[in-house]
């Protein structure tokens, strides 16, 4: 096998540059850098010539980027940590966003899905689920339908496939319910605020999409422009809790009944503290950004125990190795996508994540950073460890590149090598988020 490699400590240092990642995409193709002179724009000397061919592996390798912790650990890492950053770039400042931010009102909110039928459970008050068993944390029957035969599997997934949209309708009530608040018209709230938010779907066991957010309240350029002194996160707060209850999607009508979606009761809202505070009714932004960077990372997969990748035949289902209620919530999935009203849910496309087909993350524009500018930068830094040194100033430089798609992973060999590298991931004092309960 060692002959395969090659030359070993280079193709480790190759290797070395995934941190970690086991699934790259490789590419067949060459980089040319050249310089060129500004005045005359004449395209001088070749900088930088990188042929994949030349390379240890034979070809680059790119990271996946995978975001889910089950398909790529390493890169899912990496996601989690860019999320933290650009989660507390929008509380702290940071990353381009002003550290006024932490000024603004800004609260930590949680949105659940409405009940599809009762499940088991673990109850607070110390007394046993419905089916007469305390349930250890671990019981795979948590959040299963108590009578999977009356468990509205239609709706769970029906509500999974229009969670977005009901984010988006409560997204503008919300700014009118602010703006009627603060004594404004629509028209002119936009000269005084703005509205940012951040935030992330999670799946409750049951295999319904919640959804956690950072929302705040700014002035009328955004982060760095101080909002009016009306701006409380009581006003906030009382808002949010206004929006949720009237925001509601209608759905389609399947068999004569009429779907229709709104946010469950359960609606936790909760002003998020400067300082590190720990305990009480206030949030800490640490905690905060932890808690999203986290769930950020995982798909249905992590909750609910269904699949990480799309399925293409039904028959796939009986060989997966996937518990029973997330195999109804597909197959129900599977069965809606088959209609031709349901057409623009996509649901057998989307039969693996139970129906959702949203991002798992989004945030609205003003509210810090990109997950994209925080890549960019981080791939300048890795190239300015490898680079020639940059050009002086006067300088600029033409690159050409061509690549081809040639696959993905990594050779038995290759994974063996990678395997034997410590992966460099290291923590940044992020913490680690531990008591967290969602029914
Ligand atoms: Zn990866
Ligand atoms: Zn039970």
């Amino acid at each position: 096998m060692l002959a395969s490699l090659g030359n070993l400590p280079e193709l480790a240092r190759q290797l070395s540059g995934l941190g970690g990642c086991t699934h790259p995409v490789r590419l067949d193709g060459h980089r040319t850098e050249y310089d060129v002179d500004t005045r005359t724009g004449e395209i001088g000397s070749v900088l930088h010539h990188l042929d994949s061919a030349s390379l240890p592996a034979g070809q680059l390798l790119v990271r996946c980027n995978n975001r889910r912790a089950t398909r790529c650990p390493a890169c899912a890492e990496v996601y989690r940590r860019d999320t933290y950053h650009l989660i507390t770039a929008g509380l702290r400042g940071g990353k381009g966003t002003s550290d006024q931010v932490a000024t603004h009102p800004r609260v930590f909110a949680t949105f659940t899905a409405p009940g599809f039928g009762p499940v088991h459970n673990r109850r607070t008050d110390g007394r046993p689920c419905r089916c007469g068993t305390h349930h250890d944390q671990e019981d795979a029957a948590l959040g299963t339908p108590l009578n999977p035969d009356s468990y509205d599997y239609e709706a769970a997934v029906l509500w999974n496939a229009h969670a977005g949209a009901l984010w988006r309708r409560f997204s503008i009530y919300l700014g009118r319910k602010v703006a009627k608040r603060a004594g404004l018209t629509q028209r002119t709230f936009r000269d005084h605020a703005r509205i940012s938010f951040a935030k992330v779907a999670e799946y409750q066991k049951r295999g319904a999409v919640h959804f956690h957010a950072v929302i705040r309240i700014d002035g009328p350029e955004g982060g760095d422009t101080s909002p009016p002194p009306w701006a409380t996160a009581e006003l906030l707060t009382d808002s949010i809790r206004a929006a949720a209850t009237t925001a509601r999607i209608d759905g389609p009508v399947i068999d004569g009944r009429a779907y229709a979606f709104a946010f469950g009761r359960q609606l936790d809202v909760r002003p998020i503290r400067s300082a590190d505070f720990d305990g009480g009714q206030e949030l800490t932004e640490r905690a905060v950004a932890a808690y999203i960077a986290k769930y950020a990372t995982k798909g249905a997969e992590t909750a609910t125990g269904t699949l990480d990748r799309p399925i293409r035949f039904l028959a796939e289902l009986a060989q997966a190795r996937i518990s029973d209620h997330a195999r109804r919530m597909i197959r129900t999935a599977w069965a809606l996508g088959a209609r031709k009203d349901l057409e623009h849910l996509r649901l057998r496309a989307w039969a693996h994540t139970l129906g959702f087909r949203g991002h798992f993350s989004t945030k609205s524009r003003r509210y810090s950073t990109t997950l994209g500018a925080l890549r960019t930068a981080r791939a300048a830094w890795r190239r300015a460890q490898t680079a020639p040194p940059a050009p002086q100033d006067g300088d600029t430089t033409l690159v050409l590149a061509h690549w081809v798609f040639a696959g993905t992973g990594l050779s038995a060999a290759e994974t063996w090598l990678a395997a034997s590298l410590e992966p460099a991931i290291g923590t940044e004092g992020e913490p680690t988020w531990t008591t967290v309960t969602t029914s």
